[in-house]
């Protein structure tokens, strides 16, 4: 169809409205990029007149390095027709009069014309719609209160690492642990101070591509993401987290240092899912917070198995405290003195419904950390109770009973006047009760530990130090506390007959001892020799299986009747 030059003159008045009317800007340019036509909502849109920039390159709507390498595009163009532009939409970053830059979409038609080709392109501002995308993902992905991003964010970098198929690469999840001292002077909000100061450390410390994410307030997580050519194996990864959370933080002219914990988990793309690592992490750090010399734990395939264990027993153990089926064993403790029995350790047994025992070793931890030890404490309590009265009966009250008390049960403000109340109701001699407390249980909570060890004292109540030698503490810990008795762990007597050092190890702990004025018990105890060598050591009292293994109260007033050293 051919126009008649009325008719062309007509379009050309009316594709004059339709630009000025537009709502969006349109720019109309040469094939070198100059400015031709700058309509009303481009004038708005940039800040400039269309007598200004008519004339002028459309470069000067762009910011740096756009407005640099545009000369570039247009030539590419014209020689090839590749464009990267025409007829597509695409979002770029526009700049306005005053510099400022901003989001606008862009579609350019180009049509050619006898002389070479015109460009129009439609311009809408789109940073409205960009900041609020902006900000959708500020909240979907970052932590509100410190910026970090959040587990969101990590999942969505882990499924990247998962692509890259390397098993170069770590996932640490960090607990932040005790900052009690720093929220008491802070508030919980200081947390967050802590959160900032600790991952700038990481991040400065970690390679670059790695990320360090906020999960929620007192879990950071980790991808270590080692540089190319290197490679970190877990132990040196650990060495080097665990060096970067004991060094002090500086806040606000506050030295604050943490008592966090972390577990590792290598990214191992063949065999883990974005959620089977997350659960590996969790597995090992929660293992993790149950050690006492490491602060971490690397995970292990078997941990899954003892999870599932320590989760059938935690619901055992809440579905026994209606009816407490469990039994008090007595094992003896000799004087090496006298050759007599001089008292009982009373230790607790748990015979599940089918038969099978339950070791305390296992469940009393269990116990403790889900806040039954207390009842279960009290029972015992109880139950050394009436084996002493039925002692009294028989005549034999001089045998003392040493009954195991755990962190929480020592360190709770409750506990002394509960030991009064249980005195004062059962009207038992205080001074054959013993109570067994492990050293770091006292370090837990050194404080109240040291009131309340003073408090049961003057009540008449004597108190050992139980496992001792293994805990970590220094010696000084033991100025604090008013103790009786030493007891050496098992494994001080296990190797003294072989090892000349661990038998001058020995000697030394019951010489110290004496010299501090306590007396010296030694468990664990399972051969003639080791009862003459701790004899001929000076040790003051012996228990374990050379005499007896634990026994059913009425076993041992048996054993007791007829016992020869
Ligand atoms: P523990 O207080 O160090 O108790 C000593 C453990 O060593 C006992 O294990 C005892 O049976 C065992 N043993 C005694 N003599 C020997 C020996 O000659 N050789 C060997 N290899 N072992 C010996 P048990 O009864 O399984 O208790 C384990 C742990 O459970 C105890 O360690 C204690 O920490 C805790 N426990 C036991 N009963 C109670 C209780 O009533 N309350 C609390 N809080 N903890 C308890
Ligand atoms: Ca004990
Ligand atoms: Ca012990």
């Amino acid at each position: 169809m051919t126009l008649s030059i009325q008719n062309l003159k007509n379009a050309a008045l009316h594709l004059e409205t339709v630009f000025a009317s537009a709502l969006d800007a349109m720019v109309v340019t040469d094939a070198q990029g100059v400015i031709a036509v700058f309509n009303h909502a481009a004038e708005q849109m940039f800040g400039y007149s269309s007598d200004e920039v008519i004339g002028l390159n459309t470069s000067i709507l762009m910011p740096m390095p756009d407005s640099l390498h545009h000369h570039l595009y247009m030539e590419r163009y014209i020689e090839t027709g590749q464009a990267r532009v025409p007829r597509k939409g695409r979002e770029v970053i526009a700049k306005h009069r005053n510099g400022e830059t901003f989001y606008v979409d862009i579609a350019i038609s180009d049509v050619h014309v006898e002389d070479g080709v015109i460009f129009t392109a439609v311009i809408r501002d789109i940073s409205a719609r960009k900041a609020k995308e902006e900000k959708i993902m500020r909240l979907a992905f970052f932590d509100q209160e410190t910026g970090l991003p959040n587990t969101y964010y990590l999942i969505d970098k882990l499924e990247y690492f998962f692509k890259q198929a390397s098993d170069d690469n770590f996932l640490i999840l960090i607990y932040i642990g005790d900052l009690t001292n720093y929220i008491n002077i802070f508030g919980c909000q200081g947390i967050k101070d802590v959160v900032i100061a600790l991952a700038h450390r990481l991040k400065i410390q970690l390679p670059k591509q790695s990320l360090i994410a906020r999960c929620d307030s007192r879990h950071l997580k980790v991808i270590y993401a080692p540089d190319k050519g290197e490679q970190v194996c877990a132990e040196q990864l650990a060495k080097q987290i665990q060096a970067c959370l004991n060094q002090p933080l500086e806040i606000a002219g506050n030295r604050i240092f943490l008592n966090a914990y972390f577990g590792i988990c290598q990214i191992i793309p063949q065999i883990h899912t974005v959620k089977s690592l997350l659960d590996h992490t969790d597995i090992a750090l929660h293992i993790a917070k149950q050690h006492i010399a490491q602060n971490y734990e690397i995970f292990q395939e078997k941990f899954e198995s003892t999870l599932h264990r320590r989760a059938l027993l935690v619901q055992k153990l809440y579905h026994v405290m209606e009816n407490l089926p469990f039994e008090l064993y007595l094992q003896p403790q000799i004087s090496l003195k006298t050759e007599q029995i001089i008292g009982v350790e009373a230790l607790i047994r748990w015979q599940d419904v089918d038969g099978m025992w339950i070791s305390p070793a296992e469940f009393i931890p269990i116990a403790e950390t889900i806040g039954l030890i207390k009842d279960i404490t009290l029972w015992t309590l109880k139950k050394a109770s009436t084996i002493l009265k039925d002692w009294q009966i028989a005549g034999q009250q001089h045998y003392r009973i040493a009954i195991n008390i755990s962190a929480q049960v020592i360190c709770a403000d409750t506990f002394v006047e509960e030991i009064s109340c249980f005195l004062a109701e059962t009207q038992i001699n205080p001074r054959i009760l013993e109570l067994e407390i492990t050293e770091t249980a006292l370090m837990l909570s050194l404080d109240t530990a040291v009131k309340n060890v003073a408090q049961l004292s003057a009540l008449g109540i004597s108190i050992s130090i139980d496992d001792f030698g293994t805990g970590l503490s220094s010696l000084a810990y033991l100025k604090c506390f008013k103790v009786d008795r030493l007891k050496i762990d098992q494994s001080f007597i296990t190797n003294a007959l072989m090892n000349k050092e661990d038998q001058a190890m020995l000697a030394g702990i019951i010489e110290f001892s004496h010299g501090l004025g306590y007396q010296v018990i030694c468990e664990g105890v399972e051969q003639k020799e080791q009862v003459l060598l701790l004899k001929q050591l000076g040790c003051d009292e012996i228990q374990g299986y050379y005499f007896a293994k634990p026994m059913l109260h009425t076993e041992f007033l048996q054993f007791a009747e007829n016992f020869r050293f």
